[in-house]
């Protein structure tokens, strides 16, 4: 067990309304922060009031971007009781992050009793409306002092409780897609594999200009031959083309191994459906689109769990998909994994995790 601190606020904050949370706006009353030092390890381990950082501007984490993040939920069940889906496999792509990064890996074992305690002391901050959830946000920054390049001696590990709301409060509704040709997100040898936020800086150029040009995501293709495709908006991708389900293999590294893509493989595999992990041109899609056998596309993450594309656009062609409206198998998936996520289906494959 590891060996927690607690200073707990005198005072709660007042709950914000259930109805309105938005994604990532409230923060609850308690943050958990580990620290590292070479030599001592991680240490120091505690449940402190949420608040600001004190760090000096010359901290590693400011200049050279060693920094890593994960991203879980807890969900509120109908008898009351609070679980995490699947912590397990965010504590091992963390760590496959950290290494990829030169950060310290962390004992999967701790990092497991630093979300229970902290989601445990924070309960109340779990809502109950349908759909919404207590969003997890583990972090780890470097915080060397000096301007060398290096990876840094000293680290601080901190996890953030976001309570958050439906994704789609009125229905799932598709969204509307541009194929990104210029910029690209992630090249093997690179950091798509791993979860850090240089990911994100470098990719927000590409976000602008397709919500500037009236679309909600970029579909980001391989950065050497910007022909096969790689993933949608911080989503993993889905095609369904001629009742056969594909998507983008991870074997180049490039892709960030979603909990939520290797959730979707194995149901829709139990579910009888032919799935093929492998290299996918935009081309191919653009083939069955004109054949008439691109039957849907989605893409899937923690926060929407599934989000259909209703319309691509390849630069020359406005591709619509299913009519723009959600198809059969991303509702099923949708069904099925909220269903296992709140406790209202059965969970034959043990992935909730009860907090207590
Ligand atoms: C986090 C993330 C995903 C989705 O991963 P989940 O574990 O399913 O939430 C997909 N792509 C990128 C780039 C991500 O950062």
């Amino acid at each position: 067990m590891l060996n927690i601190k607690y200073e707990l606020v005198e005072n709660r904050k007042a709950k914000p309304d259930e109805n309105s949370l938005g994604f990532g706006r409230y923060f609850t009353d308690h943050m958990f922060i580990m620290d590292y030092t070479d030599g001592k390890g991680w240490h120091d381990a505690r449940i402190v009031p949420y608040g600001p950082l004190s760090l000096d501007p010359a901290c590693m984490v400011f200049h050279y971007a060693q920094e890593m993040f994960e991203g879980l939920k807890a969900y509120r069940t109908a008898d009351g009781t609070v679980q995490l889906f699947r912590p397990d496999k965010n504590i091992e792509r963390m760590n496959n992050t950290n290494e990829r990064l030169c950060i310290p890996k962390l004992d999967p074992a701790d990092v497991l009793d630093a979300i229970k305690a902290l989601v445990a002391t924070e309960e109340a901050w779990v809502p109950s409306l349908e759909g919404t959830s207590l969003y997890i946000r583990p972090f780890i920054i470097a915080t060397d002092v000096q301007l060398g390049v290096h990876p840094s001696h000293t680290y601080k590990f901190m996890i953030i409780l976001s309570p958050v709301g439906s994704y789609y409060p009125e229905g799932i509704k598709p969204v509307k897609i541009f194929v990104e040709n210029e910029y690209v997100r992630a090249v093997k040898g690179g950091t798509g594999f791993a979860k850090v936020g240089g990911n994100y800086a470098c990719s927000l150029i590409g976000q602008k200009k397709a919500e500037e040009m009236g679309y909600s995501q970029v579909l980001w293709l391989d950065g050497i031959e910007h022909k096969y495709i790689d993933e949608v908006g911080a989503m993993n991708v889905f095609f369904v083309i001629n009742g056969k389900i594909i998507t983008p293999s991870l074997a180049e590294g490039s892709i960030l191994p979603g909990v939520t893509r290797a959730s979707c493989i194995e149901l829709l595999r139990d579910m009888g459906y032919e799935v093929e992990e492998r290299k996918l041109s935009i081309t191919e899609v653009e083939e069955a689109y004109k054949n008439g056998t691109l039957n849907e596309a989605f893409g899937t993450g923690t926060a929407a769990v599934v989000s259909p594309m209703g319309l691509l656009d390849n630069g020359k062609e406005k591709m619509v998909i299913n009519n723009e409206e959600i198809g059969p198998v991303a509702q099923k998936l949708y069904d099925t994994l909220t269903g296992i996520q709140w406790g209202k289906v059965e969970d034959k494959y043990g992935w909730t995790v009860k907090v207590k």
